[in-house]
């Protein structure tokens, strides 16, 4: 067999279609697409309103079993079975996946555009600055971040009539409120309009946010594995009079903004995200908000655009969004609302849109359906769940794989009880879908290494816990006719009726919340709630955010809280440091264990083996 060649190498060899001719074969007007070159274009949410009453298409979720370090192939999957379901069994389809990092394309992981002849092309275009869209959010984050600083900064310098003179200025004579002043007033409870009349309290309370600088956890951001910038003292120069204070830089995707991205139904809906975000709490412990800086309209004019999902293609030609790329952390790790709207829309009755979720089952799958599906209000029809057989094994008690070192033996010969023992976790990752009410198809990535029996194995065993169907995919060395299997089942599940559920109620008690995803979906017997987690609790109940639902910060290498431990672990006691809150994108999130929010370089960064030709223009050495 001939080897099957590079990522890059595959990507050039393919000429994609000009993107307008994809615009128009999913049925966009032409005064609904914003090209940005041959093969990237942004989509106007008109589309969206155009076609309201177009019935929505069914709705594929890919995840996957809990992983190695390595990926087990979500992203290849999710590529190959639109290729299979459009190219090979003439469907209407969609993909709609995330934009990666530019960190980590340069730093350890490489691209994520798939993988082998499942790609999204061109992969270049898709892995680096695609539209702007990662730029808008580190211009809107950071605009924030100064705004936080300097309006402190301003607060300790200067009188309240100083400050009221500055943010209410007199123009010939008059004074006059903006509408987000306003907005504030409101807030405060002061209900005037005339400048002139507010009382000595009321200038006091309307100019001093009073922010608890202990409290700030606004952050700045980058898109660069920086890992220098974790822990900084801003504010040395001799300009901001020693006002200093310790702060970091985290990486643009971890950014609230761009949570907010991922989860807006419509600029309207993005912008209220916007102004809801909150950066500290005052010395009064009420929460400080994007709307008290003032800053929201300018958030929404420097996010106009990005929130319009960019349109590409796949190998095979079939339609892929782009759109928003949040941690799966610290955030909910899945692609916008918006651009599984509209290609549901696109798609039409009978067609397919496959979306991807980011990590294992218990995270990346578990926020689509709690946090996703809760603000979309749209419902999954099928999950794919990804399994290879080298995770498997190592669940199974095979030694650790680590990216850059060669796959010990245990990986390259055939051993099929390491991979039965393994295949506890691929039962626990079925049963946390099923949890949920929607039928499961496993598919299982098959690697050159793996057997026929061990090929096999993992297809009964995945039947046998209850999965609605589990096939074999030869999609990453053979393009979307290795998925065909693959996406008839996934149509044959798709007939059958969802009852798609809900895990938990909103309303709940925050620490229920979280108890009922730790023992229903990792397995755990209970939480402890360490001191700061308790301090938190009581705060966001307070502020008024206890009904937000819940977003894990949990390693995605186990169903447990410790990476060690492999399979299906049980009665373990599962503890959360602390909590923190997203308001403006809609939830919080108990941190279990350490979690970096700025990834640092190896040794041997990527970018050693990235390079411009600069004869052809040709960019190498990504993969
Ligand atoms: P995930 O989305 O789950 O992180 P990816 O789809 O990005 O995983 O795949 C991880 C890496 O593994 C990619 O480099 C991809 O090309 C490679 N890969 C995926 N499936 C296979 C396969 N069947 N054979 C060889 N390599 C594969």
């Amino acid at each position: 067999k001939v080897p099957v060649p590079s990522d890059i190498e595959i990507s050039q060899s393919y000429m994609p279609k000009p993107i307008d001719q994809v615009a128009q074969e999913v049925g966009l007007l032409p005064d609904e697409v914003e090209l940005y070159g041959q093969t990237k274009a942004k989509v106007h949410l008109s589309a969206l309103k155009r076609l309201k009453n177009q019935p929505d298409g069914k709705y594929v979720v890919v995840t996957g079993i809990t992983p190695t370090p390595l990926g087990e192939g979500k992203s290849t999957t999710t590529v190959g079975l639109v290729q299979a379901l459009g190219a090979h069994l003439h469907q209407n389809v969609f993909a709609c996946v995330r934009q990666p990092s530019q960190g980590p394309t340069f730093g350890i992981k490489g691209g994520a555009a798939g993988g082998g002849y499942c790609q999204v092309i061109p992969m270049e275009e898709f892995n680096l600055h695609l539209t702007g869209d990662i730029h808008a959010i580190t211009a809107a984050n950071n605009l924030v971040a100064a705004a936080v600083d300097a309006r402190m900064f301003h607060e300790l310098t200067q009188t309240d009539q100083a400050l009221y003179n500055r943010l209410v200025p007199s123009v010939n004579g008059v004074r006059k409120f903006s509408d987000i002043q306003i907005r504030r007033l409101q807030k405060l409870g002061i209900n005037k309009t005339d400048p002139t009349a507010l009382t000595k309290e009321e200038v006091n309370l309307f100019v001093r946010l009073d922010i608890d600088p202990g409290t700030i956890t606004w952050q700045r951001v980058l898109d660069t594995n920086d890992r220098f910038l974790r822990k900084i003292t801003i504010g040395q120069s001799p300009t901001e009079k020693g006002f200093t204070r310790t702060a970091q830089f985290d990486i643009t995707v971890s950014s609230e903004i761009m949570a907010v991205l991922a989860l807006s139904d419509g600029l309207d809906d993005m912008k209220k995200r916007l102004g809801r975000m909150v950066v500290a709490s005052n010395k009064r412990g009420e929460p400080v908000t994007t709307d008290d800086l003032g800053v929201t309209g300018a958030l929404a004019v420097l996010m106009k655009d990005a929130v319009k999902p960019n349109l590409m293609q796949t190998l095979e030609g079939t339609p892929v969004f782009v759109h928003a790329g949040p941690f799966a952390n610290i955030a909910h790790g899945n692609s916008s609302v918006l651009a599984d709207k509209i290609a549901l829309k696109l798609v039409g009755k009978e067609g397919f849109v496959v979306t991807e979720a980011g990590f294992g089952a218990d995270i990346g799958m578990e926020k689509f359906f709690n946090i996703k599906c809760r603000y979309s209000g749209l419902r999954p029809h099928v999950v794919v769940l990804v399994a290879t057989v080298r995770a498997l094994k190592m669940h199974g008690g095979g030694p650790a794989v680590t990216a850059g070192v060669p796959l010990p033996k245990e990986y390259m010969e055939e051993n099929l009880q390491l991979l039965a023992k393994g295949c506890s976790n691929l039962n626990k990752q079925i049963q946390n879908a099923r949890l949920f009410g929607v039928p499961v198809v496993v598919a299982v990535n098959a690697f050159k290494t793996d057997t026929k029996a061990e090929l096999a194995l993992v297809v009964q065993l995945a039947r046998e816990a209850g999965a609605f169907d589990a096939v074999e995919c030869t999609h990453w060395a053979e393009g979307g006719k290795g998925a065909v299997a693959l996406a008839q089942a996934v149509q044959r599940a798709s007939e059958t009726p969802s009852n798609f559920r809900f895990l938990y109620n909103v309303e709940l008690p925050v620490i229920d919340k979280i108890r009922l995803i730790a023992q229903q979906i990792y397995g755990a017997s209970d939480i402890e709630l360490l001191p700061e987690a308790q301090e938190k609790v009581a705060l966001y109940t307070k502020q008024g955010f206890g009904n937000l639902p819940i977003c894990m910060a949990k390693t995605h290498l186990s169903l447990s809280h410790d990476p060690e431990q492999k399979g299906a672990p049980t009665g373990f006691i599962l503890p959360i440091r602390d909590i923190r809150a997203s308001v403006g994108a809609g939830f919080l999130y108990p941190l279990v264990g350490t979690m970096s929010t700025m990834p640092g370089l190896p040794t041997r960064p990527c970018f050693y083996d990235i390079d411009l030709d600069t004869v052809s223009g040709e960019v190498n050495g990504l993969f």
